[in-house]
């Protein structure tokens, strides 16, 4: 088994690595799970970038989960001919309509007269362009620039302060949402969330279909930070989207959102992506600044299960670098021994009384005491006992043996978890099923004799329900 670097990397993909010489690269250089953003491109192109993940992930004999990124309700101005010059301090005319006409600039979104109030913010183009409400009315919107610029077609705009009205899905999305249940995606992530409402919507469409499709909410405006303990529980994983959530709050004010976000994710047993502006310069230069580096090595020191990529992967000039770089600060830090102290925030260890927790404690005190463990072999069918144990940070890997193919691909995204598929859900830890045991886990943990193991799950069947019930030190 290879690429055992407990933190895991997101990669998305897009004109530059959209193809399968690049695909398979990309994962060999330590890519964990990719990511396709459907704010670009239409369904077609995506579909065939999932048909060469697949394709990759069979021939490489891989476990890869795919993330679906939704575009949600991202408002943007309209379309102009040409690009408008403002000064600061102009009165500047909005309003949701097709074209520029009568100095009126067109906006996409229908609610926009009703979602703004007077000393609101708007902010266009990730905050180059910055105004102020002065008025509302007949539906025009009347802001004061407060720098000076240009205002390009199709530019995004953001209404920081503004509760909003606009449903989480779009008409796009929900074309986006459909091609996921009738394929092959893992994660679906969902933008610009408020509160738990919002992931109840799209959940309700995937529980009506039956599907097995995760939830990554997006962090990235300021009504998520206020809601962010009931987007955590409701969410199957959690996204700090620095991008947008930078310009919907003060930019100081994003490190310690994100270290926030980290730990609540990480008490609820969330998997969390840190994402945006990782490596960024790499999309043009071989290496990065100092302080992007020391940006990856603080995410994962910090609890971070996944550092993505974003542009560096998709349009930049170094991909397969920015990846292998990425990949040598995780293995590094995981060298440093920086990770392996965390264990558990003091929050999981008071959950009294809890079996489970009892038993992830006992796992990593058994790991300091005894070097010679190579691992953990939690066997699962929801992904619940390597999830939990993934908070441990152990030092040594926690191998998911799980007979569901989706499962096996979700769990993949928590730190330390390495899927292995199993043909079926039980795992016999009797004396006369030992050889099979060891042999398994000398052929698909590539362990050896005289390897000691920690085997842990929930008995008597080695599967669901019940909750983690029983752990196993096992000599090869
Ligand atoms: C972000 O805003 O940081 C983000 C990841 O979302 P998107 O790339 O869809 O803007």
């Amino acid at each position: 088994m290879k690429n055992l670097t407990p933190a895991k990397i997101v990669s998305t993909l897009g004109p530059a690595t959209n193809n399968e010489e690049m695909i398979r690269k990309l994962y060999k250089a330590g890519v964990t799970m990719f990511r396709i953003n459907s704010s670009h491109g239409d369904i077609e192109t995506h579909a065939n970038t999932l048909k060469l993940i697949r394709k990759v992930e069979k021939e490489e004999a891989a476990i890869i989960p795919v993330l679906l990124d939704l575009q949600g309700p991202k408002i943007r101005i309209g379309q102009l001919e040409t690009p408008i010059q403002i000064k600061s301090g102009q009165i500047l005319m909005f309003k949701h309509t097709k074209t520029y006409e009568n100095g009126i600039i067109p906006v996409d979104y229908k609610g926009i007269s009703n979602d703004v109030h007077p000393g609101e913010k708007i902010l266009i183009d990730d905050g180059k362009i910055q105004l102020i409400v002065e008025k509302v009315e007949n539906k025009i919107v009347y802001a004061k620039t407060l720098t000076s610029g240009e205002i390009k077609p199709r530019k995004g705009l953001n209404i920081p302060g503004s509760t909003g009205s606009i449903d989480i899905l779009t008409k796009r999305d929900l074309e986006f949402v459909d091609f996921a249940l009738k394929n092959d995606i893992d994660y679906l992530g969902l933008s610009f969330v408020r509160n738990k409402e919002d992931i109840k919507t799209l959940r309700r469409i995937l529980d009506k279909n039956n599907s097995p499709i995760r939830i990554i909410s997006k962090i990235e405006k300021p009504q998520a930070l206020a809601n962010i303990d009931e987007i955590i529980e409701n969410s199957d994983a959690i996204m700090v989207a620095r991008g947008d959530l930078g310009i919907e709050i003060e930019t100081q004010k994003v490190p310690i959102a994100q270290k926030t976000i980290i730990k609540k994710a990480n008490i609820a047993r969330k998997a969390v992506i840190v994402a945006t502006q990782m490596l960024e310069s790499m999309t043009e230069n071989p290496i990065p600044t100092r302080a992007e580096t020391s940006d990856v090595a603080n995410a994962i020191i910090d609890g971070a299960d996944a550092v993505m990529l974003s542009g560096e992967t998709a349009t930049g000039k170094y991909p397969v670098e920015t990846v292998c770089l990425m990949k040598k600060i995780a293995q590094d830090i995981n060298n440093s021994k920086f990770l392996q102290n965390n264990c558990f925030p003091a929050e999981i260890q008071t959950e009294h009384g809890k079996t489970e927790i009892a038993i992830a404690l006992s796992i990593a005190d058994i790991i300091k005491n005894m070097p010679k463990i190579k691992g953990i072999a939690a066997v699962t069918a929801t992904g619940y006992t390597p999830a939990l144990i993934s908070e441990c940070s152990p030092s040594v890997p926690i191998y998911a043996l799980c007979h569901d193919i989706k499962v096996c691909r979700v769990l993949q995204l928590y730190k330390s978890v390495f899927s292995v598929l199993i043909p079926n859900r039980e795992i016999k830890l009797d004396k006369q099923s030992a050889s099979t045991l060891n042999e398994f886990l000398q052929t698909n943990l590539g362990l050896n004799k005289g390897n000691i193991v920690i085997i842990t799950g929930s008995m008597p069947h080695m599967m669901s329900g019940a909750s983690t019930n029983f752990l196993k030190i096992h000599e090869i």
